[in-house]
């Protein structure tokens, strides 16, 4: 071994020695025990408040205990160790009114919806929440000319299902744009959270479209 490097070595020992003993003197220095162990203890005490304060959510439970739900439902899924079925096509409308079709939709609207599929729901951000997943709500009829450019990214509960009562008992304004039973519908989701052309405008400009979504609702 080259005496160079063995003297090298020798010294990173010794230094490596005077650290750890340094160090064994700090540890066993009671004034520095107690303060390691009070600053575990704030952030025990943070935590445990942060968890208190989110149980005290309807919001937080209600989506957990939905979570739950699609956890158990996939599992359920997974046992059956059976593929979905998929859906039999929807029934064309008949009788002797003309009959449109709806519009496909293009690589570019596409596009746009995975876009606007990132988003958290822009009704629930209006109050300060952020909630995924979001679906693509249309918001004119699927037949008219744009109409998969004129839409606004919903959660479940602002879109078409309505949320648990205890979530709306503290959140009057989680309301579905579809209404179902006696609850929802466009005048009320629109009272509880904003117009649906601002919801549109707040997406499109959250990717960088706005121009476009101006151009869009000034048809
Ligand atoms: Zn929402
Ligand atoms: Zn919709």
């Amino acid at each position: 071994m080259n005496t160079d490097y063995a003297a090298k070595l020798e010294k990173a020992k010794q230094q490596q020695e005077r650290a750890r003993e340094r160090q064994k003197a700090k540890q066993s220095n009671p004034e520095y025990q107690a303060k390691v162990k009070a600053k575990a203890q704030a952030r025990a005490s943070k935590a445990v408040e942060k968890k208190r304060q989110k149980l005290s959510d309807p919001l937080y439970i209600a989506e957990q205990r939905e979570k739950q739900n699609q956890a158990n439902a996939r599992r359920l899924e997974k046992a059956k160790e059976k593929k979905p079925e998929s859906k039999p096509p929807a029934a064309r409308k008949s009788g002797t009114k003309i009959v449109y079709r709806e519009r496909s939709t293009s690589t570019d609207e596409k596009r746009l919806w995975d876009e606007l599929g990132q988003l958290p729901c822009v009704a629930c951000l209006v109050h300060g929440k952020e909630r995924y997943p979001v679906s693509i709500h249309h918001m004119r009829r699927r037949t008219v000319e744009s109409c998969h450019k004129i839409v606004i990214p919903l959660c479940d509960w602002h879109h078409d299902t309505p949320a648990p009562k205890e979530v709306i008992e503290s959140y009057e304004w989680m309301i579905p744009r579809h209404a179902k039973d006696s609850l929802g519908g466009k005048p009320a989701f629109e009272a509880a959270n904003a117009k649906e052309t601002e919801l549109m405008l707040t997406a499109y400009t959250m990717i960088g479209r706005r121009e476009e979504a101006l151009k869009l609702l000034a048809l």
